[in-house]
């Protein structure tokens, strides 16, 4: 039998190691121990100084897959996606536009695809799951861009940023990598690609023509996915990604029209007493609740908090003060934005509380007509939620039961 599937162990519990697990009893074979091992399938979730001695080779669950779909007949094509923010966006805008199948970071395991029949898949791919990655060779590569996070298992931004870079290091001449023009993070990395480059900027033509066509639909009502100038630079490299497929600019747009936001990614929640709450609990990192901040022209209350990243915070308080009315904090990283909001000086009225119900009730409190209500929270949720759909859904929960229509 094939290497691959001798004497596989598989690393983790969770999500991907059970659809690990699952693929290879389809496939008749039962996993070893590491000790005795020639492959070992790592999941994201573990760090690589947790990997257990092992004589054979680590890859990760990305890897295994690919190289497993390689050994079958009609592998399918594989369009990637990576980044610090942007990436769930871009991959489901992809998807939409080329009517494929998603899988990943973002839904179903790439393990799951193995042996279906898939002409095409994207699939979004995190820094985490790039680590143990070496063969994998998607036809077009995407990063969205490289800003501080995750650094508690990286350590550097230059480790970051070079994990990202094994989305493309595979990849030949005929393949392509688009990025984001003038990052520096992926300029550093991207001079090691041996890849067709696009480069996309928020100036460049086809943003522009995005930013246009976005404003025109929304006249009509249409287009709520492509709000924000974020949206239209992710919309951008989504259409930018799916060029070398035989798509054309205008059909790739006309399909976008229809494309809706995922939840949790600056979702309208309801309008109570004039007040319009948005959930944004996918924004993890300082880079993405300034994004999302910027989206706005009306007065802002925002909802920080979570789990302490150790990100560097001052820059982003500064700018938060220009941009913002209130900050309401909550959870585990709230002492530390009081004490730089402290140290900075803060000129806006900002409140440290512990639960997410309470920052709502009081950004509520503090809110006048007209005003948004944001949670934006720039932290991961692990503190006081299982993950960030469990902060969202409860925000959105305690927003529609306890502020719209409060059981008197
Ligand atoms: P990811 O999958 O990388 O976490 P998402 O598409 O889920 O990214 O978006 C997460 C959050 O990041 C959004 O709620 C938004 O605030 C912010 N965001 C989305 N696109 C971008 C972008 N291109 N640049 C910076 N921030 C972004």
């Amino acid at each position: 039998m094939d290497f691959l599937l001798d004497r596989i162990a598989v690393l983790g519990t969770g999500i991907t190691g059970t659809a690990v697990i699952a693929k290879l009893a389809e496939m008749g074979v039962s996993p070893v121990d590491p000790a005795s091992a020639d492959v070992l399938v790592v999941s994201p979730g573990i760090p690589p100084d947790q990997y257990p001695e092992c004589p054979g080779i680590v890859m990760s669950e990305i890897e295994f897959a690919y190289q497993l779909m390689q050994r079958m007949p009609d592998p399918p094509q594989l369009i990637a996606v990576t980044g610090t923010n942007g990436k769930s966006t871009v991959t489901a805008m992809i998807a939409h536009i080329l009517s494929i199948p998603v899988a990943g970071n973002i839904g179903v395991p790439l393990i799951e695809w193995v042996g279906r029949n898939a002409p095409m898949i994207v699939v979004e791919v995190s820094s985490y799951q790039l680590e143990q990655v070496k063969e994998f060779r998607p036809e077009v590569a995407i990063i969205t861009n490289i800003t501080p996070d995750h650094l508690e298992r990286h350590k550097t931004m230059a480790r970051y940023s070079e994990a990202k870079a094994a989305v493309f290091q595979a990849q030949t001449s005929d393949q392509t990598v688009v990025i984001l023009a003038g990052d520096p993070w992926i300029e550093s990395i991207i001079g090691t690609s041996h890849s067709e480059i696009r480069r996309v900027s928020p100036e460049d033509e086809l943003t522009r023509t995005v930013a246009d066509h976005s404003r025109a639909v929304q006249a009509e009502g249409k287009g709520l996915g492509l709000i924000g100038a974020h949206n239209h630079l992710n919309a951008a490299m989504a259409i930018a990604a799916v060029l070398p497929f035989g798509m054309s600019v205008p059909d790739a747009l006309a399909r976008l029209t229809d494309y809706a936001p995922l939840p949790h990614r600056m979702e309208w929640v309801a309008t109570v007493a004039e007040r319009t709450f948005f959930d944004d609990s996918k924004a993890t990192n300082p880079d993405s609740t300034l994004v999302a901040v910027a989206a706005f022209h009306q007065p802002v209350h925002l909802i920080l908090g979570g789990k302490d990243k150790g990100l560097e915070l001052e820059s982003f308080m500064r700018t938060l003060f220009e941009t913002v009315s209130t900050i309401t904090v909550y959870g585990e990283i709230a002492d530390r934005v009081m004490g730089v909001a402290h140290a900075e000086r803060c000129p806006i009225p900002i409140r440290n509380v512990v639960t997410l119900d309470e920052a709502t009730r009081l950004a509520f409190e503090r809110s006048a007509p007209g005003d948004v209500i944001l949670l934006s929270p720039a932290c991961s949720s692990f503190d006081q939620f299982r993950d960030f759909n469990h902060r969202g859904d409860h925000f959105k929960s305690y927003v529609r039961t306890q502020i719209a229509c409060p059981s008197t």
